[in-house]
């Protein structure tokens, strides 16, 4: 079966003056994800996650290498409106993902210039929105929702256009813990209903609940491996709910167990 996310010798750097390739953002990329797997990255603040997930989506052009999509090429521009829609990326900031003045509005917005038939976007929203939780709250301003409630409005907006792949970049990581534990379960969720999904996070409880984690560090993909064989402990955590004293708890008993990740991380806030 083809790999829904393929990327061979992924070389990426911002500035285009004469940075040495050592200093590059990403640096020698190989990577495969097949349809419907769920995959967490972590590393360090800098390590090239964000970087890695714009370039999945189509938002940059590799400097180096190739990138495909559901079999299209990211350097070809005509296919690249069709691999914006196929993945879907959910950001960090839930205020910035903001775009309508009601929820559904919101939740229609990325519909409108697909030339949809009335029904069938009508359809859409009111299933995004039951599927995030947000039904009754249709005509609510977004900016009078919660943080969770924002962010699963994002969400929201992201599933009606029906992609193949969401990312999910630190988008749990300025939620209080209610909100946080609301969004992890909607990733995995989404997961279970067939998405590929991709969850960049800080917390070791959300790196877990993925079936493969890759940890990244200085630009590159330092390890990349089932969950279930880096700690097979890790595989009850699927049934925990997600709590602050918990996390803190997990990050010392981790890190205590000989985590593999102690390699690549220089603190537990790094995690
Ligand atoms: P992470 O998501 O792991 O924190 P990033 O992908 O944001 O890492 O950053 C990788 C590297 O690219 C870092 O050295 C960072 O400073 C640099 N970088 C990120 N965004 C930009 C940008 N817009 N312009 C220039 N350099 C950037």
């Amino acid at each position: 079966m083809e790999p829904i996310l393929h990327v061979s010798n992924l070389w990426f750097h911002y500035q285009p003056d004469e940075v040495p390739k050592e200093k590059w953002a990403l640096k020698d990329i190989q990577l495969t994800i097949g349809a419907g797997e769920y995959v967490s990255i972590v590393g360090p603040n800098g390590s090239g996650k964000s970087t890695l997930a714009r370039i999945l989506a189509g938002l940059y052009l590799p400097t180096e290498g190739d990138v495909h999509v559901c079999g299209r090429a990211t350097s070809n521009e005509q296919e690249l409106w069709q691999i914006r829609r196929r993945v879907g990326i959910v950001f960090q900031n839930p205020d910035n993902q903001i775009v309508a003045p009601t929820v559904q509005d919101d939740v229609a917005f990325g519909l409108e210039n697909m030339g949809l038939p009335r029904d069938e976007m009508r359809a859409r929203v009111a299933h995004a929105l039951q599927l995030v939780g947000l039904v009754g709250l249709e005509e609510r301003e977004p900016h009078h929702l919660s943080g969770g409630q924002k962010q699963r409005l994002a969400i929201a907006g992201i599933v009606a256009m029906q992609p193949d792949v969401i990312l999910f970049d630190e988008a749990t990581s300025m939620l209080d813990p209610q909100g946080r534990s609301e969004v992890s379960q909607l990733i995995q969720s989404l997961n279970q209903l067939g998405t590929t999904v991709i969850h960049i996070t800080h917390s070791a409880i959300e790196a877990f609940m993925a079936e493969r984690m890759i940890v990244m560090a200085d630009g590159q993909i330092k390890l990349d491996a089932p969950v279930a064989e880096l700690y097979p402990e890790a595989m009850k955590l699927k049934e925990w709910d997600l709590d602050v004293p918990l996390e803190v708890e997990l990050h010392h008993r981790l890190i205590g167990a000989g985590w593999p990740m102690r390699a690549s991380i220089t603190s537990k806030e790094d995690l």
